[in-house]
């Protein structure tokens, strides 16, 4: 089959390599029609973890079920299915406390918890931008989809990472109807953000970021834009808030974060955050954050530290969440308001794009190019 590789930092490939089998009973082979380029991709991509090439990227999936393995109940051939990116054995004590982003089963390495699929320092599982995908324990990490599958994929592919990513920064930060919320990170993670506190109706949404696409899209779901290339965001919150801060607040840019001239500072968007929410407010931390960064310019960051403003945050008597999100804990849910119209995750794509133009895809996100907010790989088209 062809599948999106990674060679090395900004360098993917479109490559046949051997088709997945079915390696256990319990396994499931999707062949995949949408799958999404990430924000975490990027951070691959550019080489700033240490995901090994050759390896293949791509852990936001959707598809049809092709072949099962003997040990499958209710998972059918022909299924429409949606994984979360977390792998999940099922029977850890984890995934038994819906905490699959932490499963201590499916990841190899002694002493961590967590496994994806086409994913660095999460085992060893390939990535679904490719024509086929295997899943381990399919019964457990495939959602199936409505009757509506074909029809709002585009939608549906969302449930495999960022809308429940967004959704679980919101339910982190504690939101509370008639909450104000201020999203640091105005991409796909920030926008499903917004969305989550639209739908959990917050009063008033403030997602921050600098490029004028990604604002007009936080728009255009009702939030209100801030752009921190003009105005110091923080200050502009407070601004909004009387004084006080929002009540609640969400991290979704991670350790890449910047000034917008592209000055590199991990700490910028968690310091601005504890500034920007109230004294006793909430934080849900969702930008992935990692152990070691040795391609960071600054010297706490290259240890995977950043210098953030604990006084503060304490002081304030802050709550703070973070972490990988439990898809599982919430695509049902989700899945139950795209099948009722009552959320359209889909209105971020911005392009759709046969596997063999990855590349040029992945050149496009990574520069956050004008009109680039979300692409879907159609491996089928
Ligand atoms: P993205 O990189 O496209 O979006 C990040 C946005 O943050 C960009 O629009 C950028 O302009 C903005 N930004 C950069 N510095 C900023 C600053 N100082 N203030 C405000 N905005 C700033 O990626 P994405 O797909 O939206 O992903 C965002 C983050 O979420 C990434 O770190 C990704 O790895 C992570 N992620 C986490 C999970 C999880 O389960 N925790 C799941 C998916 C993605
Ligand atoms: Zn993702």
């Amino acid at each position: 089959m062809k599948a999106l590789i990674y060679n090395g930092p900004r360098d993917v490939s479109v490559t046949e390599v051997p088709d997945p089998k079915i390696e256990r009973p319990t396994d499931v082979l999707v062949k995949i029609t949408s799958t999404n380029i990430c924000g975490s991709d990027l951070h691959m991509y550019e080489g700033r973890t240490d995901f090994e090439s050759g390896r293949i990227f791509g852990h936001e999936n959707l598809g049809e079920v092709v072949e099962i393995g003997n040990g499958v109940d209710k998972i059918k051939v022909g299924d429409m299915v949606a994984m979360p990116f977390n792998i999940g054995c099922g029977h850890c004590h984890n995934c038994e406390s819906s905490l699959t982003n932490y499963c201590f089963t499916m990841q190899p390495n002694e002493g961590m918890a967590g496994a994806a699929y086409g994913f660095a320092d999460m085992g060893p599982y390939d990535g679904g931008q490719a024509e086929y995908l295997r899943v381990p324990y399919g019964d457990f990490n495939c959602l199936r989809l409505p009757e509506d599958a074909r029809e709002k994929e585009n939608d549906y592919v969302m449930l495999s990472d960022i809308f429940p990513t967004g959704w679980h920064a919101v339910e982190m930060s504690g939101l509370q109807p008639g909450d104000s919320i201020v999203i640091y990170g105005g991409g796909p993670v920030g926008l499903m953000a917004a969305l989550s506190a639209s739908l959990k109706s917050a009063a008033t949404i403030m997602v921050v970021d600098r490029h004028p696409d990604r604002l007009r899209l936080a728009e255009e779901i009702g939030a209100i834009a801030i752009d921190d290339s003009k105005d110091d965001p923080a200050k502009e919150v407070l601004d909004r808030t009387d004084g006080l801060g929002a009540d609640r607040g969400c991290e979704c840019v991670g350790y890449q974060a910047h000034e917008p001239d592209g000055e590199e500072q991990p700490g910028i968007t968690m310091n601005r955050l504890v500034q920007s929410v109230k004294f006793t407010g909430g934080i849900g931390s969702v930008g992935v954050f990692i152990p070691q960064d040795t391609g960071s310019p600054d010297e706490l960051g290259k240890q995977g530290q950043i210098a953030f403003d604990y006084g503060l945050h304490w002081f304030k008597g802050q709550s703070l969440g973070n972490g990988q999100a439990p898809v599982k804990r919430y695509n049902r849910q989700l899945r139950a308001l795209i099948h009722a119209g009552k959320a359209k995750p889909s209105w971020i794509v911005s392009h759709e794009l046969p596997l063999a133009q990855a590349p040029d895809g992945y050149k496009r996100f990574d520069a956050r190019e004008d009109g680039c907010t979300k692409i879907i790989l159609k491996p089928g088209a």
